[in-house]
């Protein structure tokens, strides 16, 4: 075997745990390709790859001490194994276990590979759940351990479970870790100072590291893990409260205050009263407005609750100032809502909207990106992709004071870090009604203070929500019918069968067709879908928002943002196949005026996650709690994660999971940054380093000195 031989004053700590893993004892240059794989380099990246799951070997028991149902392990010698074939495709593979004179039956259905590990003779462990059948103990699909002649079984012992890459086997794996924990883990050095770790409940790193690949008790497997998972996310918010804590300290912004004499005008543009709701997240935007620094706040509310209307508000402050607005929207159907609105509202005012999304043609663009640049325009309203673009390509708003972005919980906070320019920031205003799971929330948009809108405008009505089968379709169409006639409208939303526009376009248009030749026959309808130009989509919208077409066949490009407050029946066709979140919002369409909502989901769902989901979504209407349900049902995973939010991933935190250490962490990384806003404090200095190195190109924070 190869290592590196000692020079004579012998290796530093940092140098040994920077040993490149070729050089590690047991592992050379073939095996060190393999393990690159999974981003295993140098010595102490074995220290950090922590296990994927346990196999808790604790309960070790002789055949004749089984219990039915309980897990358990037992330790033999293969003494028989028999693999038939059942079937096409199928096969039975069974083993018999000796231990002294009793048997133990294990079975496996359609593994026939499993026969390779099960020699005769062979000592093994196995785990599972154990079955009297009879007289005779057996296990369904045990895990199955092998162990040499003499070794003594692991007794009492929880074993890590590593990802494994071709090539490289569990049982390798452990002895590979084990050896470099087993010889550095005394050598890495704590981030946290020792009081910090006392205060904190957290054990030292030189005690984390080995519980944690190889636990003693479930206890120490605990402390270990929370050892970690703290650490992760205390550096992650770290990163985002230094982040707050510079945007609003060291960034200026224009300051602009409102006066009662700007909210009077303002307001009186409103055709209707303010909610208590509205006003109040309208002063807390104008208390952070009239700051010399910039705004970040987050302004989250229910589908239908009005955000619009302060955003609206918060963009004719600046303008009363003389600045510029931009106004964000991911969609072009809803830029163009919005550009509706916002000129129907100020047709009477000398305010100058433009629109810039990705249709106009090149000339057109460039008149109006001149006239951005020379002032010439309040406010534009544009779709995320354009402006982002125009933003990169360098073109220069002239008076920049406002940017708002709407219905956008994608749009994290590496994306705003991006879109900062030097000099005078804007305020920002960012906006969603897919109400996001409170930890999710304190992490991709932790660096910004929120408003929360939870009433939603006086004589809104409930909508019905019913999950119909097939059988109820006739009397649904019945109904719809009825409603119609009354004078209302309605969509009827198509699934997206694959991501693909033109399957999509295929599946919408059918359904669009069946329904005027058969149950809307005698109805106006309408067709949009994301194949559509946009000229098209414009004229779509336009028909119904102007009542000449009385249904919308649509794909759930309608999810987000479409105001038509007379529209309030639907029908959701493969409703299986939406997310809880995009049913949420798609309701949110038919709950906008002063009458009830109507909305039958058709679904058929294939897994009980799936009518977990339905089932919470015809008996809850309040999109904060659905939110949470549907971080519970997707569990773990970065679905919500910082990855496409373009922040490194999670390693061994779960934002879902682990709700009550993400708080603890935000609140103590708060406190730090309270008192120590650049941590300079020497002993912070390791912690510094960390977030540094993690987040700093990410979350913009790399100037630190
Ligand atoms: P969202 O919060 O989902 O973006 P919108 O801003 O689109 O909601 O508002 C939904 C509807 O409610 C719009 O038709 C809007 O005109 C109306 N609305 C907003 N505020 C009020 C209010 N205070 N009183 C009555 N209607 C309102
Ligand atoms: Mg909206």
């Amino acid at each position: 075997m190869s290592s590196v031989p000692p020079a004579s004053p012998g290796p530093s700590a940092a140098e040994r745990l920077a040993t490149p893993a070729q050089f590690v004892k047991g592992i050379g240059p073939q095996r060190a390709e393999l393990l690159a794989k999974l981003d295993l380099h140098y010595a102490r990246d074995f220290l950090f790859f922590f296990p994927r799951a346990y196999q808790d070997l604790s309960e070790l028991r002789e055949i004749d001490q089984l219990e039915e149902g309980r897990s358990a392990s037992v330790v033999g010698i293969v003494e028989e194994v028999e693999l038939r074939n059942t079937g096409p495709g199928k096969s039975l593979l069974g083993m018999l276990l000796r231990q002294g004179t009793r048997f133990l039956r294990c079975l496996w259905f359609n593994q026939p590979w499993m026969r390779q590990k099960l020699e005769e003779g062979r000592r093994l462990m196995v785990s599972g759940e154990p079955k009297l059948e009879g007289l005779r103990w057996e296990m369904i699909h045990p895990r199955i351990e092998p162990l040499a002649e003499n070794e003594d079984a692991p007794a009492g012992r929880i074993l890590p479970v590593y990802p494994l890459t071709d090539g490289i086997n569990q049982n390798q794996m452990r002895r590979m870790v084990g050896g470099v924990v087993e010889s550095l883990a005394e050598l890495v050095d704590d981030v946290f100072p020792e009081d910090f770790l006392a205060a904190h409940d957290l054990w030292p790193i030189r005690r984390a590291l080995p519980q944690i690949h190889s636990p003693d008790d479930q206890a120490s497997l605990e402390q270990a893990r929370r050892r970690f998972i703290y650490q992760e996310l205390f550096v992650l918010q770290l990163a985002l409260a230094l982040r707050k804590y510079r945007l609003e300290h060291n960034r200026a912004a224009p300051p602009l205050p409102t006066s009662s004499k700007i909210d009077a005008r303002i307001v009186r543009l409103f055709p209707f009263e303010l909610t208590a709701g509205q006003r109040q997240t309208i002063d807390e935007i104008c208390a952070d407005m009239a700051r010399p620094h910039p705004m970040n706040r987050l302004l989250q509310g229910e589908v239908g609750s009005g955000k619009t209307v302060a955003a609206m508000y918060a963009m004719l402050l600046a303008v009363a100032h003389g600045y510029q607005a931009a106004f964000m929207a991911p969609t072009e159907i809803l830029a163009r809502q919005h550009q509706q609105t916002l000129s129907r509202a100020l047709a009477a005012s000398k305010v100058r909207i433009g629109l810039l999304t990705g249709t106009l043609t090149v000339g057109e663009r460039a008149d109006l990106l001149g006239k951005i640049a020379a002032g010439e325009l309040d406010i534009v309203v544009g779709t995320h992709a354009v402006t982002h673009a125009v933003a990169q390509s360098g073109v220069e708003f002239a008076k920049l004071g406002l940017v708002v972005i709407d219905e956008q919980h994608r749009f994290g906070v590496r994306q705003r870090a991006a879109l900062k320019k030097a000099g005078i920031d804007p305020h920002y205003l960012v906006m969603t009604a897919t109400p996001i799971p409170r930890t999710v929330g304190m992490t991709l948009f932790g660096d910004l203070d929120v408003s929360t809108l939870r009433d939603v405008p006086p004589g809104r009505q409930k909508v019905h929500t019913y999950w119909a089968a097939d059988a109820q379709r006739l009397k649904w169409w019945q109904f719809f019918r009825k409603e119609l006639d009354a004078g209302r409208q309605g969509y009827i939303i198509a699934p997206l069968v694959e991501e693909s526009d033109f399957v999509e376009g295929v599946n919408v248009r059918e359904l669009f067709e069946v329904l005027s030749r058969g149950e809307l026959a005698n109805y106006s309808l309408g067709l949009l879908h994301g194949r559509m130009t946009p000229s098209e989509k414009d004229a779509a919208m336009d028909a119904f928002r102007s009542g000449r077409t009385q249904v919308l066949v649509a794909t759930s490009v309608v999810e987000v943002g479409v105001d038509v407050p007379n529209a309030t029946l639907m029908a959701i066709e493969g409703g299986e196949r939406f997310g809880l979140a995009q049913l949420h919002q798609l309701r949110g369409r038919i709950s906008r005026g002063s009458h009830p909502g109507y909305l039958c989901v058709f679904a058929n769902p294939q897994t009980d996650e799936s009518r977990d989901r339905l089932d919470a979504f015809t008996k809850t209407s309040d999109g904060f709690a659905l939110a949470e349900i549907d971080f519970r049902l997707r569990g773990p995973g970065d679905l919500f994660g910082t990855r496409q939010h373009g922040l490194p991933p999670l390693r061994i935190a779960d934002l879902a999971r682990d709700t009550a250490i993400v708080e603890e962490a935000r609140r103590d990384a708060q406190e730090l940054v309270a008192v120590d806003p650049e941590l300079t404090t020497p002993r912070f200095a390791a912690l510094r380093r960390m977030v540094l190195f993690r987040y700093g190109e990410a979350l913009d924070l790399g100037d630190v000195g």
